[in-house]
């Protein structure tokens, strides 16, 4: 079939977003998929290399705070959907850049915005702008509790007031302009493709390379893991089954204290490294707290489930399984984007 709709995904070459563009240009030869990146240090085209060729598929580089460029491609390409998730995503470099996370995060979302809105007019018949969130939004819980959507904002980080910001605007243009949004807030994911500042690539990679394992504070932080395919599915029916103008949390119904996931994963790595039991874990070094740190995220994904039948397809052992034997099969890719300027930042953060 000829594609029929044009669909802009933001972020598509990041961990996440590379998930979601390969599930909807494989799943849906009737649409045409334009995923809109600017390549920052966290996107890489390496990430979708084997639907490169496919006819439903254009890669288009570009920054989502460039407003003339965004404004030309809605109107050469009049997306008729948006799945946006283009963002500066770590928590520890918008300690050290805030404004670059105000920049893309709330700037950028907005200009996304006010260009789906001078497309379409109000002429909103079949359109629907998906904005991608995260639970950080919501702060921190105590020993017990779970975010639930009607759970107040409180931001602490700079990333997530980023976050935040963005999720008010999109409502905003909602309510004030009847633009038919649909929002998500999801929890840690995990999978092949994410970049090695994030916990889980990071320590199979230094556990690869006997690199120290550095573990905040005491390691009692708590979060809830998803598998990134199971967001991208999470992402896939939210976009085409949920109601305009709702809010949806996800998560994996799977919480961990950093500790016992980071022995978990040492347990892991010696088998499948065949290194003796318990050798991965002496890498283990406690580094000093990240400023704002929340002590524990859990989210209550119960209306998802309920409303549009998701659950989690694997367990977070198969999850853990997968992901470690795809950087194990993927050296190269980490390889390759664990060298140069990240490298700078890495061992100016931990060193
Ligand atoms: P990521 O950092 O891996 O990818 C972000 C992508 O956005 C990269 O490809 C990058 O090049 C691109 N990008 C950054 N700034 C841009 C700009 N100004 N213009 C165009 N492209 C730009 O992030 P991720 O982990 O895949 O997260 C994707 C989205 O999901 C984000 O919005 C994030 O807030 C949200 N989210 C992530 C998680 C998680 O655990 N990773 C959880 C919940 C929500």
């Amino acid at each position: 079939a000829k594609p029929s709709k044009n669909i802009l995904v933001t972020g598509g070459a990041g961990f996440i977003g590379s998930h979601v563009v390969r599930r909807f240009v494989t799943n849906y030869p009737g649409y045409h998929i334009y995923n809109l990146d600017a390549l920052t240090y966290a996107g890489n085209l390496e990430n979708l290399i084997d639907i490169e060729g496919n006819d439903n598929y254009t890669f288009l580089q570009g920054d989502i705070t460039d407003e003339a460029f965004v404004n030309a491609i809605f109107k050469e390409h009049r997306f008729e959907g948006v799945i946006h998730l283009a963002a500066e995503s770590h928590v520890d470099r918008s300690i050290t850049d805030p404004l670059a996370f105000a920049k893309t995060n709330i700037l950028g979302t907005m200009i996304l915005l006010n260009a789906f809105k001078a497309l379409w007019k109000d002429n909103w018949e079949g359109k629907r702008f998906y904005h991608i969130s995260t639970d950080e939004v919501y702060g921190t819980l105590g020993e017990t509790g779970l975010f639930k959507e009607t759970t107040p904002y409180e931001p602490n980080s700079p990333y997530s007031a980023s976050k935040a910001s963005s999720d008010h605007f999109v409502r905003a243009y909602g309510e004030t302009y009847d633009l038919p949004y649909v929002i998500t807030n999801c929890s840690n994911n995990y999978g092949a493709n994410q970049f090695p500042e994030k916990l889980i690539p990071l320590f199979i990679h230094n556990i690869i390379h006997n690199k120290p394992l550095p573990v905040y504070g005491n390691g009692n932080y708590t979060r809830d893991w998803l598998y990134v395919i199971d967001h991208a599915i999470a992402i896939d029916l939210v976009y085409h089954e949920g109601l305009d103008k709702e809010t949806y949390n996800i998560g994996g119904f799977n919480e961990w204290k950093n500790i016992d996931l980071v022995k978990l994963l040492c347990k892991h790595m010696d088998e499948k490294l065949g290194r003796e039991k318990g050798s991965s874990e002496l890498l283990i070094t406690y580094v000093k707290d990240r400023p704002g740190h929340d002590l524990r995220y859990a989210i209550d994904a119960s209306k998802i489930n309920k409303e549009l039948g998701w659950s989690p397809t694997v367990t977070f052992e198969e999850g853990l399984s997968k992901t470690i034997d795809w950087y194990l099969a993927n050296e190269g890719w980490l390889n390759n984007v664990t060298s140069g300027a990240y490298q700078q930042y890495y061992e100016k953060q931990y060193q």
